[in-house]
């Protein structure tokens, strides 16, 4: 019997191996981690396969003579289940990427590492929950921090779990110091036992549902089979969130469990906020923010049904679970659900795959679909559920456009632009203004000649910094200070051109001086913990200026903003990419989406030199849908996705032409194959891209259009199977299917 176990190597197979000395072959199981001697190293590996030499027919004697002994078997429950290696091995087959290297990005990372079994401590699975006794609060009344936390638990009749706590914002020592002067009740559970309480959760809803709402949710859960997708298109605001809380809600009570997607845990934490505190059941978080420890616990906490909902970003897709009743992916448009360096995967895509492994239904929503979604709805492929309105007492805003040809601009800003804001500062409200750029400015430009401040390692402008000043590459992190003077002609007055979002805020600063004024950028934003505060401070409704780039522009629920000023809408139209329109569109319509929520009127101004633009019209109007049927023509008549599978070849080397080389012997190497004759594919390339050189090496890229399935896998295959030969060289070749990033 031999053992086959997949590595995380760069090759498209499984390495042979036999049962650790004085171990038994039946104590091998699929799915179990092991180490292995690998090319004078040990490395972890998972089995994929237990099978005898007989049925492996292409293993002589010879070979099982010199196959190696696995060093270390590990002795915990299998790492991946069976349905996790299903998917692993249709994801590795899909997108054309060695199956040692996506199960190694599967696994939590402290699976991936080798820990001597003295140093492993056992995992607490224990989790608590906590109650509001009767004791009367006899605080101080300004303890502010303790009457929240005793508010937020006292509604909680059955008790509300610590994670849905510490969501709050609400630490350990401060729910201990509660408990010890007798406010609060905490009782531990060993969640192996504790089945019937976890399962006591479900409390009423606060809000009452309307129609349109009730009427998503029943047909999520719409026979024929429970593996259906749902595209649940819902204007913004239209209470798509409240939507999948009934449905998870839905499957708690049949006693199974719930995969929550969201685009970046770190920007939503109001999202995160909202499920925790009306579910009442243990929920397991799964992002980058955790600690590996917290993602090792939350991944066993599921695998064994403890935790009944887990809420994560793209990377919680692999979570295992006991019982999976429901996934839902939130914003599915969203770019961020796709993995782009190393294993290239979408988590939509693989959610979608999942469910139908797990035979449960999955809700794809969103107020912007993207055109691949949409197209798998029309077919019929997808169920396109629809909320036109918004809830509550949300209203549309009124959309205008301020035309910038002829105006002259304050840091970014126009006149009209400006006495808007004013004008809603003065009436109490709060204003967000967007740009999707960070730092002082894009440029730096030499009054005299006309050079430009380009960075030393890539085909790209150096970004003007303001605090401290310097210039920085944010392709590659390049920084370097602020020069005195043109490197080309040595005058000494450089101009920073354009407005970044710390420019819009030095401007907005100057004309208003007595506002109060958030920026929220990557620069300003680094933790989970900020950008809670900010949201904290926002909620409070007190009149503000917001200044962000997409960040700011994403799922955020606040209710006293009425205006929204979009700075520059024209700079992603005019790009080389064929989905420029449908991200404008999606990113308008998102940005345009928060404000209006609360109650009060909410108005979007743009700024724009392109008035007259076709996208506009719809957008004014709240219809994605005009736009998404006209770019959804388009792309039929030029074969671009989603009517034809796109595949991308990326070649890097530090050698300008061997980039381009590498795949030209590709290219040639593909329309050799028998059926490319057939149209069933086409090559376009090879093409420098569109920042040819970063951070030292060139970039090229083939691009591949595919038109069925049968041709798609044949290139893919033949792509996989000369991998090796080539990875060899200097120059390094990288698959992307489906690419969102190409250019
Ligand atoms: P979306 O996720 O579609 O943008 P949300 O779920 O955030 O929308 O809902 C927008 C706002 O409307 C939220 O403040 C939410 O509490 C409120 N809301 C949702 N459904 C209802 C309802 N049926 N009745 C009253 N308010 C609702
Ligand atoms: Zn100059
Ligand atoms: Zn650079």
């Amino acid at each position: 019997m031999v053992i086959s176990v997949a590595v995380p190597v760069p090759l498209f197979k499984t390495f042979d191996y036999l049962p650790a000395e004085g171990d038994q072959i039946a104590n091998y199981k699929k799915g179990q981690r092991v180490l292995v001697p690998f090319a004078g190293r040990k490395l972890i590996g998972i089995i994929i396969e237990v099978s005898s030499p007989v049925t492996k027919s292409k293993l002589n004697q010879q070979e099982t003579f010199t196959l190696k002994h696995i060093c270390l078997r590990y002795k915990e429950i299998p790492a991946l289940s069976e349905r996790q290696l299903e998917l692993l091995s249709w994801a590795s087959y899909y997108y054309g990427h060695p199956i040692g290297e996506c199960i190694h990005t599967a696994l939590p990372s402290l699976l991936r590492k080798h820990i001597s079994e003295k140093n492993r401590s056992q995992q607490t699975l224990s989790t608590s929950k906590w109650y509001r006794t009767t004791k009367p609060f006899a605080g101080k009344k300004n303890a502010t921090k303790q009457i929240a936390i005793l508010e937020a638990i006292s509604g909680h009749h059955h008790g509300i779990w610590l994670d849905a706590l510490k969501s709050m914002g609400f630490s350990k020592a401060q729910l201990n110091a509660l408990e010890k002067s007798g406010y609060l009740d905490s009782k531990s559970f060993d969640p192996l036992t504790a089945e019937s309480e976890i399962s006591k959760n479900i409390e009423k809803n606060s809000v009452s549902l309307n129609p349109e709402q009730v009427n998503a949710i029943s047909e999520v859960f719409l026979p024929p089979s429970p593996f259906k997708v749902s595209l649940l298109q819902g204007v913004t605001g239209s209470g798509k969130t409240e939507v999948y809380i009934e449905c998870v809600k839905k499957v708690l009570n049949k006693g199974q469990q719930a995969l929550i997607l969201i685009p970046e845990i770190n920007l939503s934490p109001q999202t995160l906020a909202r499920f925790q505190s009306n579910l009442d059941t243990p929920i397991g978080l799964a992002h980058s923010g955790m600690s590996t420890k917290e993602r090792l616990s939350s991944w066993q906490l599921s695998e064994s049904g403890v935790a009944k909902v887990i809420i994560g970003t793209r990377s919680a897709i692999f979570t295992p679970f006991k019982n999976l009743g429901l996934i839902v992916v939130d914003e599915e448009h969203d770019s961020s659900y796709k993995q782009i360096d190393g294993f290239k995967y979408s988590a939509r895509d693989l959610a979608v795959k999942k469910a139908q492994l797990e035979n449960c239904p999955i809700i794809l929503g969103t107020a912007t679909p993207c055109l691949e979604s949409l197209h798998n709805a029309n077919s019929g492929k997808y169920h396109l559920i629809k909320l036109d309105h918004r809830a509550g007492l949300g209203v549309f805003p009124k959309v205008h456009l301020i035309d910038i040809r002829s105006r002259a601009l304050e840091n970014g800003c126009s006149r009209p632009l400006l006495g808007k804001i004013g004008e809603e500062l003065s009436a109490g409200n709060q204003v967000i203004i967007f740009q999707n750029r960070r730092g002082f400015a894009p440029t730096l430009m030499c009054n005299s000649c006309g050079w430009i401040s380009q960075c030393n390692h890539c085909d790209s402008r150096l970004t003007v910094h303001s605090a401290p000043p310097h210039l920085h590459c944010h392709h590659c992190n390049f920084k370097k200070a602020f020069p005195k003077e043109c490197e080309n002609c040595h005058y000494t007055q450089l101009s920073p051109i354009g407005s970044g979002t710390e420019r819009i805020e030095a401007g907005l600063r100057h004309h208003f001086p007595d506002t109060k004024i958030w920026r929220i950028d990557r620069d300003t934003i680094r933790k989970q913990s900020d950008m809670k505060n900010v949201i904290e401070e926002i909620n409070q409704g007190d009149p503000c200026l917001l200044i962000g780039t997409q960040m700011l522009a994403k799922g955020h629920d606040f209710h006293n903003v009425t205006l929204v000023a979009v700075i520059d809408a024209d700079s992603s139209f005019f790009s080389s990419d064929f989905r420029a329109i449908e991200k404008s569109a999606q990113q308008l319509l998102q940005v345009a989406g928060r404000t209006g929520r609360g109650g009060k009127p909410g108005t979007v101004l743009i700024q724009t030199r392109k008035a007259e633009h076709p996208l506009f019209a719809p957008i004014i109007a709240n219809d994605y849908e005009s736009i998404a049927r006209t770019e959804l023509k388009d792309r039929e008549l030029c074969e671009l996705p989603p009517f034809s599978k796109m595949i991308s070849i990326r070649a890097d080397s530090n050698i300008q032409s061997e980039a381009n080389s590498a795949l030209q012997e590709l290219s040639s190497q593909l329309s050799q194959q028998p059926n490319s004759n057939n149209n069933n594919f086409q090559i376009s390339g090879p093409i420098e891209a569109s920042i040819a050189r970063k951070a030292g090496m060139f970039r090229s890229y083939l691009h591949v259009f595919v038109s069925d399935t049968a041709s798609r896998s044949h290139v893919i295959s033949l792509i996989a199977h000369n991998w090796s030969s080539y990875r060899t060289g200097k120059t390094k070749l990288q698959i992307d299917v489906d690419p969102i990033d190409y250019i």
